[in-house]
């Protein structure tokens, strides 16, 4: 489905940006991916080759000078058609205790970083008249989280964003779209499980059955999503399969949120 397309997927070098970069790769596209150290994108690479053509980029996305740098290298390797905004930060902190810069660190690393590379790829696609940008939000972006309040507010800024881009994109083969995560299984979600499961001294299993119980009663799978469940339907969105989709914020939260 996706040969001869080049992919650029923010954020790959852990969870779901590398479950996207693999997929993509399977799916025959030529993968660029990102991180912010040098060791992490050299190793993925190797990691990653035997699938396909993928390249390393290291950048911190967060700031204009290494956005513009990363550009120039991803222009040196041809026309993007497919940009994955995943690259994200979240932490659970009580919203009193929040600082101005850290709001503003949140939105140049959830937002801005999203809104810099798509101010330099979509006009190239709509001018050639082909792509897809996707923007990596959260369920949490429409059923905010309390203790994250900073998280959920720049993932309902990223859904507006696809909703806005995707009005300039009218007429044309250019889609822009949102995919909502629910809670998924990556590494970083399983050592936190791990660790508190082990606090309360259950089994993980169990611990992960109450878990869902007490704080998702209303998902509809009761588990944690894998990693290649989101990227599967990330995937499906960034090929030609998805023509008709434009403007939409695609769930992949199990049935949490019901409307
Ligand atoms: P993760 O921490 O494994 O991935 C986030 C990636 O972004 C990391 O590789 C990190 O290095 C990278 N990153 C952060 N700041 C960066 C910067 N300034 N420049 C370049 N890269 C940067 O976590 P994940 O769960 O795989 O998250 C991927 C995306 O999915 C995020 O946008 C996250 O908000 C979203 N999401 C995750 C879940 C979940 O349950 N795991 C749920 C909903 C949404």
């Amino acid at each position: 489905q996706l040969s001869n397309k080049l992919a650029l997927v923010t954020g790959s070098t852990s969870g779901i940006g590398k479950g996207i970069a693999e997929t993509l790769l399977k799916e025959g596209a030529e993968v660029i991916v990102n991180g912010r150290t040098e060791e992490r994108v050299n190793n993925l690479v190797e990691e990653l080759s035997s699938l396909g053509k993928v390249h390393g980029i290291v950048a911190d996305l967060s700031k204009a000078d290494e956005s513009e740098k990363l550009v120039d290298e991803v222009k040196k390797l041809g026309n993007l058609d497919i940009l994955i905004n995943n690259m994200g930060m979240f932490e659970v902190k009580a919203f009193e205790e929040v600082t101005d810069e850290e709001w503003m660190t949140y939105f140049q690393t959830n937002v801005v970083s999203a809104v810099r590379l798509s101010r330099q790829f979509l006009p190239e696609m709509l001018a050639r008249d082909t792509g897809r940008v996707l923007n990596i939000a959260s369920e949490a972006g429409v059923k905010p989280l309390a203790q994250m309040i900073p998280y959920s507010v720049t993932k309902s800024s990223l859904i507006s964003l696809s909703r806005g881009l995707a009005e300039l994109t009218k007429g044309t083969n250019v889609t822009v779209n949102s995919v909502l995560p629910g809670p998924t299984w990556t590494d970083g979600v399983a050592g936190f499980m791990k660790g508190a499961a082990a606090e309360e001294g259950k089994d993980l299993e169990k611990f992960t059955e109450d878990y869902f119980k007490d704080n998702e009663p209303t998902s509809l799978i009761q588990r944690f999503a894998t990693v290649e469940e989101v990227a599967s339907t990330v995937t499906f969105l960034a090929s030609p399969l998805s023509s008709a989709i434009n403007g939409s914020a695609q769930r992949v939260e199990g049935g949490i949120i019901r409307s």
